[in-house]
């Protein structure tokens, strides 16, 4: 079907309620479960017209029969040749790249709702694209054909794999389906951001390859940092192989040992001596804050521990812990790097709590930067969920 134009009055209607219009209306693209009126016999990961309570047209979406996201707008027009749109649409994020992305071969090329194609995400490591699916539209195989044959006209890459995650998967009632090659058969490259060289091995690690969304963060880390550092929750070496630019000694924590042995193997591939401990960086920051060890440099890049609005409160009791033990640890003039990927935690709660981190520390430290995503990541300001990363860079006298 969405191979070739449709009549727009095939596609079937979902109603939404005032509420999930007004949403709209306000430039969100979500329309929740609980605000759709009637959706009867829509198939799962249809393309289907939007209407309000009194039928009034408000676009296209994307519906799954099984999140409770039940629509993604596609377009605010009535969308008749969804094949043509997704390919326009990936056209429009590859351009957004070439104006934003600077220093690498790797970045996100398409971010989901941000940009515009819910659902989807893929991300470029030098010749290898790295797709993942995570919605019952974006599943549907003529999509799924679609976007594989533009990103392929457009990018020319090597190998494109697949990167499931399965309890998306499950989530969104979709058939297990194994991570695997979509095209071509490379599976690991080398790939550069800010000059330093990263492995990438597309079946190993822990989501699609790297955290590319500190890439603008790390220059920004290296900038400030001198002396000894600490890299706690370091995963393959971002941080830590950007410090090592400027720094005497690096020191790299993760609890995971493949996570560090790809580390370790970035730090060869750019000539780098580099110390990796496999510890939990809790335990390894109250233990060295009380033996009384001190850096220059302190970045603390620990995953996302609000998975939902309902841990708030126990992520920032976590954040506080670890960064009362950084910045404790901190020498006059030091720099921490502290960073949050939880969108349930805002901005504002992330700097209070570094606030009274730093008054338990009785430390008085200085804002030089409040960063984000790098911009490959694009936030939509009308979608406040587009925006979940913080890195603020303090340093202490
Ligand atoms: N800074 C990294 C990304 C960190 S992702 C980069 O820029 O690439 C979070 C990391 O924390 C993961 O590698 C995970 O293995 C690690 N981790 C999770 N819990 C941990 C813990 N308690 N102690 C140490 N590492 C932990």
């Amino acid at each position: 079907m969405p191979n070739k134009s449709t009549d727009l009055h095939e596609l079937p209607v979902v109603k939404v309620s005032r509420r999930g219009a007004n949403r709209l209306k306000d430039g969100h693209v979500w329309v929740y479960r609980s605000d759709i009126l009637s959706a009867e016999g829509v198939a799962p990961g249809a393309l289907v017209r939007v209407a309000d309570e009194r039928e009034k047209p408000l676009g296209t979406a994307l519906y799954s029969s099984a999140s409770q996201i039940a629509i993604r707008m596609i377009s605010k027009e009535a969308v008749t040749d969804l094949d043509r749109l997704l390919r326009q649409r990936i056209r429009d994020a590859i351009a957004y790249r070439e104006r934003v992305v600077r220093e690498t071969d790797a970045y996100r090329i398409i971010f989901s709702e941000a940009d515009f194609l819910p659902g989807l995400i893929v991300d470029r490591y030098n010749d290898v694209l790295s797709l993942q699916v995570l919605t019952q539209a974006m599943d549907v195989e003529s999509v799924r054909k679609t976007v594989v044959s533009e990103l392929d006209a457009q990018l020319k890459p090597a190998a494109m794999v697949e990167r499931v995650d399965p309890r998306v998967r499950d989530l969104e009632q979709l058939p297990a389906r194994p991570s695997g090659l979509l095209q071509g058969e490379k599976t690991s490259t080398v790939f550069v951001m800010n000059a330093v060289r990263f492995h990438y091995e597309a079946f190993e690690g822990q989501k699609t390859g790297a955290f590319l969304d500190q890439r603008e963060n790390y220059a920004a880390a290296a900038e400030y940092s001198r002396g000894e550092a600490l890299d706690a929750f370091c995963y393959q070496g971002g941080f830590a192989l950007h410090l090592a630019k400027h720094c005497s000694k690096v020191t790299g924590v993760d609890s995971s040992r493949p996570a560090l042995e790809l580390a370790d193997r970035n730090a060869a591939l750019n000539g780098r001596e580099i110390e990796w401990i496999e510890a939990n960086a809790f335990d390894l920051l109250r233990d060295y804050a009380s033996s009384g060890q001190q850096y220059d440099a302190i970045v603390l890049d620990p995953p996302a521990f609000a998975k939902g609005k309902s841990n708030v409160e126990t992520a920032l009791r976590g954040y506080k812990e670890l960064n009362l033990r950084a910045l404790k640890m901190l020498r006059p003039g030091g720099t921490l790097i502290t960073c949050s990927c939880s969108y349930h935690v805002s901005l504002g709660e992330f700097l209070e709590v570094v606030a009274e981190a730093a008054r338990d520390a009785h430390k008085n430290p200085r804002v030089l930067e409040t960063r984000t995503q790098a911009k490959d990541h694009p936030i939509l300001l009308t979608v406040p969920e587009t925006a979940y990363l913080k890195c603020v860079i303090l340093t202490v006298s």
